[in-house]
């Protein structure tokens, strides 16, 4: 739950539009594996240059980091660490459900999440039917990831997703 909040902390990052919704989102890790897991990245709706969902910018914001952070995200590794490794023993939060369709041709942040071979995906609300009808959560558990559903912030997480609907 402490993730999810630092993950709805970062939709409140996103530039409102009426268009699309704000989402947060925090990728963890331990390292080595079976340790306590630290944030590696976060994202935002729109933070990346274009019409990018908060899921992708985090994936692509944990490739991008280098072993010198990478080192000081996780000082007790033994080695050099490679990231697309350690996605595989990530877990991602996220404001609302990763997305299954994107209508402007940009891949899914499901299909992005998967392809990271992702072990976990928390999620604080369902996507609402607003713009396309959203099978996410499905398609991430047909690929084997996990999916859990947090209860408790799902009308913090709708409010903020909503910010640049709101008249
Ligand atoms: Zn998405």
């Amino acid at each position: 739950m402490e993730f999810l909040r630092l993950a709805l902390d970062e939709a409140k990052k996103c530039t409102p539009t009426p268009t699309a919704f704000c989402v947060g989102c925090v990728i963890t890790a331990p390292y080595p594996p079976g340790l306590k897991p630290v944030i590696i990245a976060r994202g935002y709706s729109r933070e990346l240059p274009g019409n990018t969902h908060a899921e992708a910018n985090a994936l692509t914001k944990a490739r991008q980091l280098s072993q010198e952070q990478l080192a000081e995200l996780f000082p007790d590794a033994p080695g050099p660490i490679d990231i697309d490794t350690l996605l595989t023993y990530a877990d991602i939060y996220t404001t609302m459900e990763p997305c299954s369709v994107r209508t402007s041709g940009l891949s899914p942040c499901a299909d992005a999440i998967i392809a990271a071979q992702i072990k976990r995906c928390f999620i604080g609300v369902g996507e609402p039917d607003d713009f396309v009808k959203c099978e996410g959560a499905q398609k991430l558990t047909n690929a084997g990831v996990e999916v859990i559903w947090l209860n408790g912030l799902e009308k913090e997480c709708l409010e903020v997703a909503r910010m640049g609907r709101e008249e």
